[in-house]
């Protein structure tokens, strides 16, 4: 069975902008109350009444034309959110520099937007498994269900989604079609590109339970606009072993992910280096710009969510831990996870509960060579098996 006009989609999701935001003034009741909670959003901390005035007129110098007010949705419209703003284009992030710098040096602690990131060495020598220096420990690895490494990026030709169209989510599909069709056969990273337009929803389902893909109907993605004109230019790729995965247009455009069952870093590190490294070529190949993936000259990947910006990297472990979060709980685990450089999320994913394992992964993205990256989560993972065997 196909699913009909919006798969797996529920009307609540679509985009609708917050009441005060949609008059373009100032939610300043909003705000104070999740300034007032003991979460408060970076979106809430940073969006002062002076910010607001500064650029409630502003509309961003790029193809989006994008404004304070839609950047901010989702934080006014969630104050349970964590970060709560995004980008409609590159430029969102210069053009509101009083309110996305402080949102950057807060959420990637030890990074100077004035100093900017001097990573040394090409993508390639960065994600050079040999340069990861530490190894999960025995009982880590005993704990370890799966290994996923993903890379967040946007293509420097269009807009990046929230600021996007439905004509702007298909081009980008309709590229990476083409960039997929000339991967050889006999490369492991060949496979099959699945379209969420003629996808069944048993399908597309068994991706989901199998880690695969991208949930959608998600009510805080919704509010900046990653769902808007499903499931059209939507998709998935995955090679034929089902270790290298990519995401089109759940938010950012492009999602690079290599995964595996089990514990072999190194391997799943490697292999997202050479898929990364064959999209990028790939589309060059095809467009003939010199900058394939949209870039900062400050901070690097441009992403939708100030989260992912630098790298766009994030490494994690599925680790089972039962006796550690029975003593101390989901939070307290994620508490000693930060206290790493690292964070916790539940079974399924960002927002998502724990069934059974718990997603361990680094925390920042950014000014740091992505082998580093990854060393914090091996010893945030090494850590956690410990604790689990102390119990
Ligand atoms: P992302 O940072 O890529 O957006 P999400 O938190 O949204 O990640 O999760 C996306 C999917 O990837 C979810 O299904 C999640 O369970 C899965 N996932 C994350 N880490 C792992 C892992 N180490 N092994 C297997 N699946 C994973
Ligand atoms: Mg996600």
């Amino acid at each position: 069975m196909l699913f009909g006009k919006k798969p797996g989609y529920d009307p609540d999701y679509d985009l609708k902008i917050e009441e005060s935001l949609a008059k373009n003034e100032y939610p300043a009741e909003k705000l104070d109350a999740a300034r007032a909670s003991e979460h408060t959003s970076l979106c809430a901390q940073m969006c002062t009444k002076e910010v607001w005035d500064k650029y409630k007129d502003v509309v961003s110098s790029g193809p989006a034309k994008w404004t304070l007010a839609r950047a901010i949705n989702t934080g006014v419209t969630y104050p349970d959110s964590f970060v709560g703003c995004h980008a409609g284009d590159k430029e969102s992030y210069d053009d509101f520099s009083d309110f996305f710098y402080p949102v950057i040096e807060k959420y990637h602690s030890g990074f100077s937007m004035e100093k900017g990131s001097d990573l040394k060495g090409t993508p390639s020598e960065r994600m050079d498994p040999d340069r990861i220096k530490v190894d999960l420990s025995d009982s880590a690895k005993n704990k370890i269900a799966s290994t996923r490494i993903r890379l967040a990026r946007n293509l420097s030709m269009f807009p990046l989604n929230p600021g996007g169209s439905r004509q702007s989510r298909e081009e980008v599909i309709d590229l990476m079609k083409k960039v997929y069709a000339v991967i050889p056969d006999e490369s492991d990273l060949a496979g099959e590109l699945f379209l969420h337009t003629t996808m069944s929803e048993e399908k597309r389902q068994s991706l989901i339970d199998a880690h695969f893909l991208f949930r959608g109907k998600d009510r805080m993605q919704a509010a900046s606009g990653y769902h808007e004109h499903w499931p059209h230019g939507r998709g998935v790729y995955l090679n034929k072993a089902q270790t290298f995965i990519n995401w089109i247009n759940e938010g950012d455009h492009l999602r690079i992910i290599s995964m595996e069952m089990g514990g072999n870093v190194r391997a799943v590190f490697e292999r997202l280096s050479a898929g990364a490294k064959l999209i990028e070529d790939g589309v060059r190949a095809i467009t003939g710009d010199e900058e394939v993936f949209m870039m900062h000259p400050k901070f690097g990947a441009v992403t939708c969510c100030p989260s992912n910006i630098g790298t766009g990297m994030r490494g994690s472990v599925h680790i089972m831990v039962p006796k550690l979060i029975e003593k101390i709980g989901f939070d307290e685990i994620d508490r000693l996870c930060r206290e790493r450089n690292c964070q916790a999320r539940g079974s399924s994913g960002e927002h998502s509960e724990v069934v059974d394992r718990i997603d361990v992964s680094n925390w920042r993205r950014i000014g740091l060579p992505e082998y580093e990256l990854v060393e914090d989560m091996i010893r945030c993972a090494n850590f956690l098996a410990e604790e689990e065997d102390k119990v």
